[in-house]
């Protein structure tokens, strides 16, 4: 019989005040009974409209019977045979806009709490898992991989996965993209994300650290070794405002504060050699999740007010609800309908304010948002002597200048066909924000698992 309780179980948390000083994990993760009870919500519904809300299609009531019948191993290999980052996506997935939409209890109801089961799977399965004997067998055929982020690391899993040599070559010291050096610790612990990645190299897959493809080697050099190139180099070049005062001490980008706290690990220091200076006053400037992942981090490091400024009203904040309610809870002070206009700066050159317009929502805009519109003179203040801009990004040029044939957006993002994720150079795909501008983990995946399915057929026609 399902369990026809109308909300989902709720996961056990740290307590607000403990957490917003301490980088360990927020939500702590169903217990076994927990996991059981909320796995009773589903109705087990035969055409499955949870599934076609899941970009990689994961086949959600079939996961979640196992759990009902104490089969957690064949429930995260069920999880497995479609997504290859089951402990990443279960935590960051905005599952509200995607599998849980869509879930028939959440018609008059809350939704099954399709993410969070999902969690419980993969952490359970990950504790135990063993490095086995690979049963592939190994292709002659060679793929470069390059950038080691979400789509790159699906595009990988599954070439290798086919019995093809992937080699993934990634810029930083580290692979795993924004998973690593974007999203907190205390949202996505790294370990699991090296745990994810391990995965991998078990399967076969070569990383290459420290390469930086445009600088090292380019696109067409990798032609040269390899049979097929997919690019997944993401999107983290920041934007800017242009306004004046960018330019003082204690501006940040988002990129660079949350870089040097995620994968730097600046919170260690004087123990590790990144510092990160954060004063007491801190605005970050931004509606999305980055905004909140910079105000939440800069909270634990020390400071005493952090104020998110964003110059839409709290409805359209582009954030997800959950981070949002996690920043109120944590003490991060809204200030919404204010937009920057100058930095202001002491006579060492360091932030000593920043000054903000007040706005008011004019007609919707071509996204059918309504446009924030200046009050003429109603400019003020807020004492801060930090900075974070937390206002979007944009691919790097790198590769784009250095490929020239290599077809791209005036935004710099790939141009590709939807279908296979080839660019306009034969044997080369590309996925994930490199070619939809900034977006979401599995979003990314799917576009990895689309081209890899392509550089199969591109490589066996060949
Ligand atoms: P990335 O993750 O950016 O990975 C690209 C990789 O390529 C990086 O490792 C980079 O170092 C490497 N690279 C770049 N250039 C080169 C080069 N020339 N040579 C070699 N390597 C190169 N999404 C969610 O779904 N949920 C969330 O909660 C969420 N929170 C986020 C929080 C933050 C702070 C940020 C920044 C993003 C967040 N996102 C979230 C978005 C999500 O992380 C991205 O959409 C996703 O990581 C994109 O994956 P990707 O593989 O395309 O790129
Ligand atoms: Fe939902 Fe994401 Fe899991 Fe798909 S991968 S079922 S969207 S949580
Ligand atoms: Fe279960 Fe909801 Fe999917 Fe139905 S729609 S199978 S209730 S998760």
């Amino acid at each position: 019989m399902p369990n026809m309780k109308a909300t989902k179980n709720d996961m056990p948390e740290q307590n607000p005040e403990i957490r917003n000083k301490n980088f360990s994990e927020v939500a702590l993760g169903y217990t076994k009974e927990l996991a059981l009870d909320e796995a009773l919500r589903c109705l087990q519904c035969k055409h499955k409209p949870c599934v076609s809300g899941c970009p990689v299609n994961v086949d959600i009531p079939a996961f979640i019977s196992e759990i009902i019948n104490d089969d957690i191993i064949k429930a995260y290999e069920i999880i497995k045979g479609t997504n290859s980052l089951p402990a990443i996506c279960g935590r960051v997935c905005p599952q509200e806009s995607q599998c849980e939409m869509l879930c028939v209890r959440g018609i008059k109801h809350e939704p099954v709490a399709i993410g969070r089961l999902e969690r419980y799977v993969a952490d359970y399965a990950l504790s135990r898992y063993e490095k086995k004997p690979s049963s592939i067998i190994r292709k002659e055929r060679k793929v470069a991989i390059v950038g080691g982020g979400p789509a790159g690391l699906t595009c990988a899993g599954d070439l290798a996965g086919l019995g093809y040599d992937v080699t993934i070559f990634e810029a930083f010291h580290e692979a795993g993209g924004v998973l690593v050096y974007g999203i907190p610790e205390f949202r996505l612990p790294k370990q699991l994300v090296k745990k994810e990645i391990s995965t991998l190299i078990d399967l076969g897959v070569d990383i290459k650290t420290n390469m930086v493809i445009g600088r090292i080697l380019d696109i067409k050099e990798l032609l040269n070794d390899f049979d097929a190139v997919f690019i997944g180099t993401g999107a983290g070049l920041p934007k800017f405002m242009n306004i004046d005062g960018e330019n003082y001490n204690g501006v940040y980008s988002s990129n660079e504060f949350l870089t040097r706290i995620n994968l730097m690990k600046a919170y260690q220091f004087p123990l590790v050699d990144t510092p990160v200076k954060v004063g007491k006053n801190v605005a970050v400037v931004g509606g999305g999740n980055v905004a909140m992942d910079a105000a939440r981090s800069a909270k634990r490091l020390g400071a005493e007010n952090v104020y998110i400024i964003y110059r839409r009203s709290e409805k359209e904040l582009p954030a997800r609800e959950e981070e949002v309610h996690h920043a109120k809870q944590e003490g991060i002070i809204f200030n919404m309908l204010l937009n920057p206009t100058k930095i202001l700066g002491d006579s060492e050159g360091n932030v000593a304010g920043i000054e903000c317009i007040r706005m008011e929502l004019g007609e919707p805009d071509s996204s059918g948002r309504r446009s924030p519109v200046p009050i003429i003179g109603s400019e003020y203040t807020i004492d801060v002597d930090t900075v974070i801009m937390a206002i979007g990004q944009t691919p790097n040029p790198l590769i784009k200048n250095t490929t020239k044939e290599l077809e791209t957006q005036k935004w710099g993002g790939i141009i590709v066909n939807e279908a296979t994720m080839a660019t306009s150079i034969e044997g080369v795909y590309a996925g994930g924000d490199i070619v939809t501008g900034a977006a979401t983990v599995i979003l990314a995946m799917g576009a990895g698992k689309k081209a890899a399915k392509a550089i199969d057929l591109y490589i066996q026609s060949k």
